[in-house]
């Protein structure tokens, strides 16, 4: 399987004139990348490693785990964390559910303190030290 155009359009947000994918080290280039015609040279000998997009001026990219990804690189382990996601999804769904409604929860808490806070007669504030 691939990866879908679905989630690279998600994922890979940033644009560059050339990007090494940190997945699996291959160095991706555009026309408008100052190094083309040396990368260029560089594909001839080694075509696995160097890919030239010749008709593109720049490189799609983003971040996935900390780690760059170039749109549609070959090694294309992008597909895994998208079947990881879509076959997590009910769990995933869950977890943020709860996470978010804590967090709610929590800022509805604060905003209240603050609301108090501000209102209270300047005598009788608290400082509030965490
Ligand atoms: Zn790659």
């Amino acid at each position: 399987m691939k990866t879908s155009q679905r989630f690279m359009d998600i994922v890979c947000c940033e644009h560059s004139p050339g990007m090494r994918c940190e997945f699996c080290g291959r160095i991706h280039f555009g026309v408008d990348d100052e190094e083309y015609d040396e990368l260029s040279e560089k594909q001839d000998k080694e075509p696995d490693k160097y890919i030239g997009h010749h008709d593109e001026n720049g490189i799609a990219w983003g971040y996935i785990d900390g780690k760059i990804y170039v749109w549609n690189c070959p090694c294309d382990l992008a597909y895994r964390y998208e079947q990881w996601i879509w076959n997590n999804r009910n769990l995933i769904c869950e977890y943020l559910k709860r996470r978010t409604k804590e967090a709610l929860k929590q800022a509805e808490a604060d905003a209240e303190m603050v609301e108090e806070t501000i209102n209270a007669p300047e005598s009788s504030r608290r400082i509030i030290v965490s």
